[in-house]
């Protein structure tokens, strides 16, 4: 007998957010909901057609103890880091950036005809790998293998497996899968999944509805968390269905959180924000750099 489908057990409709030097987003979930989405921390998607909504950007700022992953659907996001890394983060690109132990970067979208759209996902560290090493990824959307499923949908592989495809992220401690998936209208999807692991969904665009107790359909914008059990099934209503899908092993260990650190223990915020001030925060970085 096969795993009983994964439910919804959580809806959220996003909240308005003013973020960064004055960026106008949506937040899906964030410390407020520690630990539900357990390897997961936060997710933004930002999204206008109005420059005045996202042109501030978020300039230098530090992070120590996460990776932020960085979806941009349409537009551009320049970048740049205490690691040296630097450029443009297009449409359909994915940035995903370990800060281990500290990394001061920046984000500043560039203006955009039409709308600017995109997501930022942080996602944990485990305990032992909060002062790791800094480690920078930076994909283009050529590198990230599409698949078509036999019922017609889409799947876009950023992290993790789906069929035969492997998405170009490895090695993350937590394991997770990250997909951009469009089933098309009236179609449906399904995904197995890693028992133990947490799993939500984000519907980018279109309406549907996933399986399970709660299947009330899901609105553009809304997020989703799963239950337990084996897989998620999608189906599309008349127009197609957009969704992110993610899923990682849960790290169960304490969260201490303070605005873009967020560590196991207060005396590491304290620490992290002493280091700050001091001028020490990053412990690794190219020489040549100038902020
Ligand atoms: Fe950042």
């Amino acid at each position: 007998m096969s795993d009983p489908v994964r439910s919804i057990v959580r809806r959220f409709a996003g909240v308005p957010t003013l973020e960064g030097a004055g960026v106008r987003l949506r937040r899906s979930f964030s410390n407020n909901e520690v630990p539900l989405f357990d390897p997961f921390l936060l997710l933004d998607r930002f999204g206008s057609s109005n420059p005045e909504d996202y042109l501030a950007g978020f300039p230098w700022h530090p992070h120590r103890g996460i990776e932020t992953v960085t979806y941009v659907l349409n537009g551009e996001v320049a970048h740049g880091d205490t690691l040296g890394n630097s450029g443009v983060i297009g449409s359909g690109d994915v940035q995903w950036m370990n800060s281990g132990s500290g990394i001061i970067h920046q984000e500043m979208p560039h203006r955009t005809e039409g709308t600017m759209s995109g997501f930022q996902l942080w996602v944990n560290l485990p305990a032992r790998e909060k002062m790791s090493v800094p480690a920078y990824r930076g994909l283009t959307a050529a590198e990230i293998p599409e698949v078509t499923t036999d019922a017609g949908s889409r799947v876009k592989v950023v992290a993790g497996r789906f069929g035969t495809a492997e998405g170009p992220v490895r090695g993350i401690p937590v394991d997770p899968t990250y997909l951009d998936v469009t089933v098309p209208p009236g179609g449906s999807f399904e995904l197995p999944t890693h028992a133990g692991f947490t799993v939500f969904a984000h519907t980018v665009e279109g309406t549907g509805r996933f399986e399970g107790t709660d299947s009330r359909p899901v609105d553009a914008g809304e997020t989703v968390l799963f239950g337990p059990g084996g897989s998620v099934r999608a189906q599309a209503a008349e127009t197609a269905l957009r969704f992110l899908l993610v899923s990682g092993r849960p790290l169960h260990e304490p969260v201490a959180w303070y605005g873009p650190i967020v560590m196991n223990r207060q005396d590491e915020l304290v620490q992290a924000m002493r280091e700050l001030r001091a001028g020490d925060f990053v412990k690794h970085r190219r020489p040549t750099l100038e902020e």
